[in-house]
Order: structure tokens, then sequence, then C-alpha cells
């Protein structure tokens, strides 16, 4: 029997086309090492967190922290909590050449149910230690065409795909370098729809890379100043403001007044909906007696991960924040700052 479409049939042809145009093939996802995952299901978010990095630079022999095992017992413990604490999504922030271990950060997402997000980029902060040769006489679109390599196939030969990009900048106006890696950064943010995070040294490096990004016609919702507690409060609204995230990021038990006043002054201007918090916190390898081992950052932290939970939150509730604000900041903020819907 020949098929003749009926009106209805016709009808419903044309409103799934609609659909499909007003939310996407693939509608809003993180993607984390485990894979995609529905931007709904990301939760409570820590988005600035480190699990291993390795300090040794890339002009010397870097070992790979090999002892995976020793590792997992170490971390696995802290992951746990977090579970508890209610967090469901940790962003880990460690730049390529700084000891990154995807397959590490894999193993630990599935054994604690913590989904993880990892990156590609490069950080050319601290006197270019971090960088690889090769960024001297690539142009930024080479450049920007390795990361999307792993973007598409995995870092390595892993199959483990990043969910965000992460450079380091140092302070001041962008050097030529820095300039490189931004727009290379610029590039692939907006082929892919992967954030662009920037380790920032100071207001004039951020005010930099925002004069570049408007120049170049990015989202500027997909920009996310790391580390802005090392600028000012006009800076962070003025930031703020343009539509860039504030990335608050080494909340630590000797610090909370200070965190305190910045998150403050970022409400009086009506800008939490910028706002994003998190430790920097994690575990650093250490060479001792020829042995490998792992060092907590101590970044002012007794425990790592922990003290967002265990103290600032509870003096943001004395303050009269209420419980919606601070869902926002740790649920809807991060959401939008790391959904992609491409
Ligand atoms: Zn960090």
């Amino acid at each position: 029997m020949k098929f003749i479409p009926s009106r209805i049939t016709i009808l419903l042809f044309y409103m799934g086309c609609f659909c499909q145009f007003l939310y996407g093939q693939d509608s809003n996802y993180i993607m984390t090492v485990k894979g995609k995952l529905a931007v709904e299901e990301m939760g409570k978010t820590l988005v600035h967190e480190h699990i291993v990095t390795n300090f040794e630079g890339t002009r010397n022999p870097n070992q790979p922290f090999k002892d995976q095992e020793k590792a997992i017992n170490l971390i696995l413990p802290h992951l746990n909590n977090l579970k508890t604490l209610g967090y469901t999504t940790l962003v880990e922030c460690t730049p390529s050449h700084i000891g990154k271990n995807v397959e590490l950060l894999q193993q630990l997402s599935e054994r604690s149910g913590i989904n993880i997000i990892t990156n590609t980029g490069y950080y050319a902060a601290v006197d270019k230690k971090y960088l690889p040769e090769s960024v001297y006489s690539l142009s930024p679109q080479s450049i920007a065409a390795t990361w999307l390599k792993e973007w598409e196939q995995g870092i390595s030969a892993t199959g483990i795909r990043p969910g965000f990009i992460k450079l380091g900048v140092g302070k001041g106006e962008l050097d030529s370098i820095e300039q490189k890696i931004f727009k290379a950064g610029l590039l692939l943010g907006s082929t892919t729809g992967m954030a662009l995070a920037v380790h920032t040294g100071d207001g004039i490096s951020i005010k930099s890379q925002y004069r570049l990004a408007k120049k170049n016609n990015f989202d500027l919702n997909k920009l996310i100043w790391v580390h802005a507690q090392n600028g000012k409060n006009e800076e962070r609204i003025e930031m703020a403001r343009e539509g860039i995230w504030i990335s608050l990021d080494g909340v630590s038990e000797t610090r909370i007044e200070e965190y305190l006043n910045m998150i403050v002054a970022l409400h009086d201007k009506s800008l939490l909906s910028r706002l994003l918090l998190s430790h920097d916190d994690g575990w650093s390898v250490e060479y001792t007696e020829g042995d490998l081992t792992l060092k907590p950052f101590e970044n002012g932290n007794s425990t790592p991960y922990n003290t967002i939970s265990e103290i600032l939150l509870k003096r943001l509730y004395e303050q009269g924040f209420s419980k919606e604000q601070i869902d926002l900041i740790f649920v809807e903020n991060p959401k939008e700052a790391l959904g992609i819907s491409k």
C-alpha cells in the first residue's frame, strides 16, 4: 500500500523539526571523564579543585604518578565524603603538563560515584615553565587543532574527553605567548561550546582577556576568571557586569572573612548569578628519598574540599543568605558556566 501522509502526520513532522530547532539535537550536557551527562544531573558542584598535580615542569623529566592504587586509597575517602556533603560533581583543574592524570580521575569517578570533569589547554603562568616547546612556533589555529583532537578523540590514547578549556596566564597585559594560547582557547571554545577557564594573575590580565574575547565575538558567558580573588572588588563587579564568571576558588579556613567580604560585595550589586566558589584543594606529587608520595596542598585547609560545607555556608546563612542563593552558586551557576549546548 502506498503511504500518503495525512495532514496530522505532516503537522507532527514540522512540529518535530521546530522542537529540534528550539532545543538542539543534543540539548545541554556536561562532558565528564565517563562521557556525556545531561546538565540536569550535574547537581551540587565544586568548580575548581585538583586531584593530583606534579609541579616538576615540562623542562625537567616529568615522572607521572604511577602508583594508582596508592593514590586511590588516599583520595577516595575524600571524594566519598563529598558525596555525604551532597556534592555530585567536581571540576578538576589540573592543566596539561602539570601532572593531569585522566585515567586516575576516571577510576576515582567510577569508585566514588562523583562526576569528574577534566580539561584541555596549556598553562603559560609561572615563567612558561609548564608550556610545551611547540607553542613558540605554532599558530593559535594549530594549537586549537591539537586541543580539538582531544575533544573529538580523547586525551592521549585514553578516549577520555575534556569538558572545558583550562589555560594559565600571569599578571598584567597578556604577552605574545599568552595572547596566542588565549586566541586558541577562544577558537576552540567557539567551535565546541566548552567553557574557557583561565588561571589569571590579576585584574589587568582579565581586562586584557576581556578585550580580546569581545573583539573576537566570544560568548562572555563561557569565560571564567579563575582566581578572581587576586583582583579587586571593583574589577570583579565590572567583569561580572560584562557577563564573565567570577571564580573565587581559594576558600580556606584562614581566609573566611576575606571571602565573605568578596561574596557580599557581589551580592550587594545583585551579581550572585555570576559567582562560582571552590577551594583549589588537592595533592601534589613529592619526591622523598627517591620515592613518590602525595602531599595535600594545605592552602589553609586542614582537610581537602571541606571548608565550604563546614564553615563558609554556615557563615553565609548567618549573614542572611537563602537556600536559593546557595543553590544558585553551587548548582545553577556551574550548570550555566560548564553546560555545553553545541
Ligand atoms: Zn587550581
